[in-house]
């Protein structure tokens, strides 16, 4: 994992625990490079959300094409 402090590409993993709720691991990281703490979490991933369209074909869920369209609606408001 790479230092969000000095981007260095290895830290260590100086402590791993579940979560209070169990559904995650919690990662106590040390950077190797300037030896900043940072923590990680680990969480199952069971598939790519897709997006159903009008015609039938899927898509990955993309974000900002959600964001990108919301912004297009709202311009189309009168009074906005
Ligand atoms: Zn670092």
């Amino acid at each position: 994992m790479r230092c969000p402090f000095c981007a260095h590409d290895d830290s260590q993993v100086k402590d791993s625990r579940p979560t209070d709720d169990g559904a995650a691991i919690r990662r106590r990281r040390q950077c190797e490079g300037c030896g900043a703490r940072f923590t990680t979490f680990e969480r199952i991933q069971l598939r790519e959300m897709t997006v159903v369209k009008s015609d039938g074909r899927r898509e990955v869920f993309d974000r900002s094409k959600l964001e990108r369209s919301i912004s297009v609606a709202c311009r189309k408001r009168p009074g906005g």
